[in-house]
């Protein structure tokens, strides 16, 4: 079994009623749903920004074998402590990290692959996600490409590393396009980066959008006999 923690900030579920009725468990409980379709292979938990300890305890990180996280106007009050604690859990020990769309500006990711992760958005429109990668354990059942009828516009330049593995690109109504699905190796542990998941739009019904996550907690698990690292390695600079 894979322990998945699902992390949210919980701020627009809470602030807006709109959201709310989109998502009346929460982005987080959306997200855990969606691992809860595979019983077998995911143990999940959710974890917000209000809990004790920003929801991330040791007891949970050191219980964590991916940790998913949605983020949007709270990055910064998102301790530098517990991002540290995160960074050394993918880097040394393994643990997978997948951030999903407005955590491409959060803390924990930006530390974790060394860029400040800022890109071009704008207004929400019709979003073609391109399938790239078919052999890439992400995209193991996702079509040639899918649709999504509305979604906010995520441009290039997006300011990451270059992925290690691109497996998704989404081209908008509007012209742009943008690396929407990006691998990353950090240390010993995993990365993805998913960019669907606006807060006002419905893409986490999307069954492709669904499989795509769980793909993605699968892939990014830890390998069960992974060694330790020494101490004191530091693969990518930190930025907090
Ligand atoms: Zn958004």
């Amino acid at each position: 079994m894979i322990n998945v923690t699902v992390w949210n900030e919980n701020y627009h579920e809470t602030h807006n009623e709109h959201v709310r009725s989109i998502f009346p468990r929460g982005i987080h409980g959306c997200i855990a749903e969606i691992l809860a379709e595979e019983p077998d292979t995911f143990n999940v938990r959710t974890a917000t920004l209000g809990d004790p300890d920003q929801g991330l305890s040791d007891e949970v990180l050191n219980n964590t074998d991916v940790l998913i996280w949605w983020g949007h106007l709270l990055h910064e009050h998102v301790s530098n402590e517990i991002v540290r604690k995160i960074r050394h859990r993918v880097y040394r020990e393994g643990m997978g990290f997948v951030a999903l769309h407005s955590a491409h500006m959060s803390k924990p990711f930006r530390s974790i692959v060394g860029t400040d992760g800022s890109l071009l958005w704008g207004d929400n429109q019709l979003e073609i996600v391109w399938n790239v990668l078919p052999a890439h354990p992400i995209a193991e059942g996702i079509p040639q490409y899918f649709m999504l009828e509305s979604e906010e516009m995520y441009g290039e330049p997006f300011n990451i590393p270059q992925p290690d593995e691109l497996v998704f690109i989404s081209w908008f109504k509007h012209g742009n396009v943008f690396r929407s699905g990006c691998c990353y190796y950090r240390g010993v542990g995993k990365v993805f980066y998913f960019q669907p998941g606006h807060e006002t739009e419905r893409s986490y019904y999307d069954p492709n959008v669904r499989r795509i996550i769980r793909n993605a907690a699968r892939w990014a698990a830890p390998h069960k006999f992974m060694p330790g690292l020494p101490a004191e390695t530091d693969y990518v600079r930190p930025i907090v």
